[in-house]
């Protein structure tokens, strides 16, 4: 089964990949070099469990070495596969490319199911995973670098970085080798929110463009928006959250695993999610707005559907019966190729997944930029910034005769923190991919926004080959 799953997500990337190929212009050579996975890495680790042995098969993909370090998460699931593991490193190349960060993709994965392992098992299933990487020279903060992706936290992350450095202690980069690590870690602040915050930041961009917001049969801003969530983790739980407390959204449907929860006017993200938390589940949450049959909720309306949980959940079987007028992808490869182009053909927006999930990379990227400076963004010029803002601020009141009230000062005459920082480079970044979708949708004609931004991301690395000389 999840081997099947796999094998129909990689191909349905492929086929995506073929579609924006079919825009450009570039050497059958050429395109078969960037579509295909250099590198595979498949270990069983053997971990010790009451004196028997056990195995879990992990997998390392480093999809593409045009640039480097490789970058991409590890992901923890019982259902991961390497044929699942070689897709998801594929897009992140495209991701990473798409937004400009200066990185080749690569993915992780382990055989594990972290709702049932104890903390102990998964403790030593990733510093092996880890130490695996390392006798292989395939980890390192100039070669690959793991971060977070379902079923892993920056808890993990820890662990994979005490265990480099413990098998490299010369390393002054070590920090680096990994990313989404807890702050007093070397990790960054903004880190953990990032891939919802970004996806909040490419909304709020669809959303600026009138005409694509008619074209899929909306107006306005996100003000007052029905929303739709597949899965309350990390991603969807940050999205939804930000969507409702800042851009006015209801949040009226959320599916999880157990089933899903239904309330037109509007649910409590952060009460469901700490039920989630203690529970598992949100079976017994409220049975007044409890839906057993979660899947169904996919299919109700709503102005946005944000998927945010696994890959291969909108396809060809429910794909007709969708009533959603936006799918926002959080996560990656939720739909297939087939069900994507329908859902085109029906006049549904889909702002895909390689655009509007890569606020985690991009955090990611500022975080390992971070660890090789050694120095924390914002620690040169804060109180520079804070004179000056207040010395502004002492003119413009002597000058005007008012006064600023106590709140003006504390937000204005501040300077920037790391937070600060990272949003607004996360903010930036998500604007300006968009701006080169909308303008490559334009110049070559290309008709969704998935098919425009694989577009942007592979000429952007073909760019690279031929800058590097490889290719003429
Ligand atoms: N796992 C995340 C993703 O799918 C983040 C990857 C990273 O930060 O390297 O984009």
């Amino acid at each position: 089964m999840a081997s099947q799953e796999g094998q129909k997500f990689l191909d349905s990337v492929h086929r995506m990949y073929d579609d924006a190929v079919a825009y450009l212009d570039l050497p059958p050579g050429l395109a078969e070099r960037i579509k295909s996975c250099a590198t595979l890495i498949h270990f069983r680790l053997p971990i010790r469990v009451n004196n028997d042995v056990r195995f879990f098969d992990a997998y390392r993909a480093q999809h593409s070495q045009h640039r480097k370090p490789l970058k991409g998460g590890i992901r923890f699931s019982p259902l991961v596969h390497s044929d699942e593991v070689v897709a998801l490193a594929t897009l992140m190349t495209f991701k990473c490319a798409l937004v400009n960060v200066p990185f080749g993709g690569a993915k992780g994965g382990v055989r594990v199911d972290p709702r049932i392992e104890s903390v102990d098992v998964l403790e030593r299933v990733t510093r092996r995973f880890a130490a695996e990487l390392c006798w292989k020279n395939a980890l390192g903060p100039g070669f690959d670098v793991p971060a977070p992706d379902m079923g892993t936290s920056a808890r993990e992350m820890a662990w994979i970085a005490d265990t480099y450095m413990t098998l490299n202690p010369h390393d002054v980069q070590a920090l680096a080798t990994v990313t989404g690590k807890p702050v007093a870690q070397g990790g960054i602040r903004g880190r953990e929110e990032a891939t919802g915050r970004g996806a909040q930041y490419g909304i709020r961009e669809f959303f600026r463009e009138q005409a694509d917001v008619e074209a899929a049969g909306l107006e306005g801003d996100l003000q007052g928006k029905r929303v739709i969530v597949q899965g309350l983790g990390n991603v969807g739980y940050h999205l939804t959250s930000f969507l409702h407390a800042e851009d006015g959204c209801r949040i009226i449907g959320i599916i999880e695993r157990d089933g899903g929860l239904w309330n037109e006017r509007g649910l409590d993200v952060a009460s469901v999610k700490q039920y989630l938390d203690e529970h598992g589940g949100v079976a017994g949450y409220d049975s007044k707005q409890y839906v057993h049959d979660g899947a169904d909720l996919l299919t109700r309306p709503c102005d946005v559907l944000i998927p945010a949980a696994m890959e291969n959940q909108i396809t060809t079987t429910n794909v007709d019966r969708i009533q959603a007028r936006v799918i926002a992808e959080a996560a990656n490869g939720p739909t297939t190729a087939r069900a994507s182009a329908r859902l085109g053909e029906r006049g549904i927006a889909v702002i895909p997944d390689l655009y509007l999930n890569a606020g985690g990379v991009t955090v990611s990227y500022f975080e390992w930029s971070k660890n090789l400076a050694h120095i924390r963004f914002g620690r040169m010029s804060r109180r520079m910034e804070e004179a000056h803002w207040t010395m502004m601020m002492h003119s413009v009141e002597e000058l005007t005769g008012m006064h600023f009230s106590a709140r003006d000062w504390k937000s204005m005459a501040r300077g920037a923190s790391e937070i600060d920082l990272v949003r607004s480079g996360l903010d930036d970044t998500m604007r300006e991919a968009f701006q080169e979708i909308r303008e490559a949708r334009k110049t070559r004609n290309i008709p969704d926004l998935r098919t425009a931004a694989l577009a942007v991301a592979i000429e952007k690395v073909a760019n690279t080959y031929r800058q590097l000389g490889v290719w003429p």
